[in-house]
């Protein structure tokens, strides 16, 4: 019998659900029980490809080309999983197999309504996760916040899955914010009950709350959620700020979270050994070394936008007990004022994230330059190396007017160009280059020497790519595709061997950093940037 873990949240979003999901499944994973994780996402879109990483985070590429939510992210990192696009469930994806069964007829004579053929949608694709990752659990994190009126029919249908499941092998765990009144100091659990009512209100008894407040709850606020919310002070627990959100299944496990949710859902297991992550966040929490990135963006005002490029930051820092400390800078202020990219003289290495569009583009162009020109340690992902290609066109072999034809549509220097496939695509939705592609390395490169290995498979997520037309002279001035596409004809990996270290890919070598396995990528830069800071000649990565 597959168990059933449905997390809410209350008060607002952004409370910290995929945070404590993911810590719910490492919980249960260094007690010997693997589980898959769903993410709702009420949401009318189909998936997140299409969603403005400004407003809604980075969007998420999983191993099959999936473009999903950023929490599908987290639930990567914590428990080392390889999900697929059937993991990120949303109202687009829902209503869209109902009507289209609807056109088909499968209905044929029945009027067709929310409850229940919306909610048996949504049962039978949480339901089919399970087999789908072949999993005794599947964790289930309804997206939003309780209350919302476009999270009802999900809240309906895992209602309803109680009674199709049984009380023994479905929970359900309720997170909620209990902020401190600044003028009192006092924690507040008010709006904590207000949001467990609420989902009282749709039928849902939570069997566990998890206070989420900025520091431990004390026994009074304890002793009241408990009250109010109808459970055995036993079964709530407090997420409290921490150093590192790789802490929080340490600190709730602690608090005994992990062994509730066993003896509940009656699994009879004991904490297996789970020093390798231990030693992790040690290394994130207490490091000996700090390194200064600048990340030249365009959605720099919200990092959620870069979370997976910041985590694969974070994990290569810790194999070499180094914090990563990011400073996020708009790419638009170099275009403005020219002079203010001599701060980047300030930092140990410089980063250029993914990006789309030419707002900031030549600002970042600046920054790559400044990066190559300074011998400052540089790594460039999508966007980014695409624009080392332009910088790189135009400085040293002399294109001038080099560009990518998604910046100018009209530069006689086209070394950026859009895939030929993809000329005749006019919808957006899920028409990228996307998800895991092989690349095969040369030997004797620094990518060969980061990797170890002839073949990769990584993640991408682009439309553009290099124009062959100008390899011939891109490589005769120097610049080394380390590696490419079986076919050879899509460079994926740029390095310039002569500088400190100068590595770009065109694929997101993010996506499948772990914290206890680093993208070898970044953990390459880091340590060229620790070796840089401390005046030490560049490594081999032998
Ligand atoms: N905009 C570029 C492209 O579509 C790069 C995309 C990215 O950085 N993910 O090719």
């Amino acid at each position: 019998m597959v168990k059933y873990i449905f997390v809410t949240g209350g008060v607002l979003s952004s409370v910290g659900k995929g945070i404590l999901t993911s810590s719910i499944g490492k919980m249960l994973q260094i007690r010997g029980l693997n589980s898959t994780v769903i993410k709702i996402d009420p949401y009318v879109n189909v998936d997140a490809g299409t969603m403005n990483p400004y407003m809604h985070g980075e969007v998420f590429v999983t191993e099959d080309g999936g473009e999903t939510d950023l929490d599908l992210g987290w639930y990567e990192r914590f428990l080392d999983l390889g999900l697929k696009q059937e993991n990120n469930l949303t109202t687009g994806l829902v209503y869209r197999s109902v009507i289209e069964k609807e056109r088909r007829g499968d209905f044929l004579g029945r009027c067709v309504q929310i409850i229940p053929h919306i909610t048996n949608e949504i049962k039978k694709r949480i339901k089919a996760v399970s087999k789908l990752n072949n999993s005794e659990i599947v964790l289930t994190e309804v997206g939003g916040t309780v209350g919302d009126i476009e999270g009802l029919p999900f809240l309906e249908a895992i209602r309803q899955m109680r009674i199709d499941e049984g009380f023994e092998n479905t929970l359900y765990v309720h997170v909620a914010l209990v902020p401190v009144l600044d003028v009192t100091g006092e924690l507040k659990t008010k709006p904590l009950q207000h949001s467990v009512n609420e989902l009282r209100r749709i039928g849902i008894q939570p069997d566990t709350i998890v206070a989420r407040s900025p520091y431990m709850i004390d026994a009074a606020a304890l002793g009241k959620i408990a009250l109010f919310g109808t459970i055995p002070e036993k079964a709530v627990f407090c997420s409290y700020n921490a150093k590192s959100v790789y802490e929080v299944p340490l600190i709730l496990n602690k608090q005994g979270m992990g062994d509730f949710i066993c003896k509940r859902l009656g699994f009879s297991c004991v904490e297996k050994n789970y020093q390798n992550w231990l030693n992790f966040v040690k290394s994130v929490t207490k490091p000996k070394h700090e390194v200064n990135i600048a990340l030249v963006g365009k959605y720099s005002g919200l990092s959620d936008s870069y979370v997976s490029m910041k985590e694969a930051l974070t994990h290569g820092g810790a194999k070499i007990d180094t914090q990563v400390c990011i400073s996020y800078l708009e790419s638009e202020k170099f275009e403005r004022d020219p002079q203010c990219v001599k701060e980047l003289q300030n930092f140990d290495g410089i980063f250029i994230p993914y990006g789309f569009g030419s707002r900031g583009s030549e600002g970042k162009i600046a920054a790559i330059n400044f990066a190559r020109v300074k011998d400052i340690p540089f790594l460039g992902i999508c966007f980014g190396f695409q624009l080392a290609v332009i910088e790189y066109a135009r400085n040293v072999c002399g294109l001038k007017m080099a560009n990518s034809s998604e910046i100018v549509s009209d530069s006689p220097h086209q070394v950026i160009d859009i895939m030929p496939e993809q000329r005749s695509i006019k919808s957006k939705g899920a028409t990228m280059r996307l998800g895991s592609h092989k690349i095969v390395i040369k030997p004797g490169t620094i990518a060969h020497s980061l990797y170890k290995t002839n073949e990769i498979y990584e993640r991408h997520r682009h439309r553009f790519e290099v124009n062959l037309d100008y390899l011939d002279i891109l490589k005769s001035k120097g610049l080394i595709f380390s590696g490419n596409s079986t076919d050879g004809r899509r460079m994926e990996i740029l390095e310039l061997p002569n500088q400190y270290f100068f590595f770009a890919s065109q694929y997101h070598g993010e996506f499948k950093s772990r914290p206890e396995k680093p993208s070898p990528v970044y953990s390459g830069f880091i340590k060229a940037c620790l070796s840089k800071k401390k005046g030490k000649e560049k490594p081999t990565f032998t």
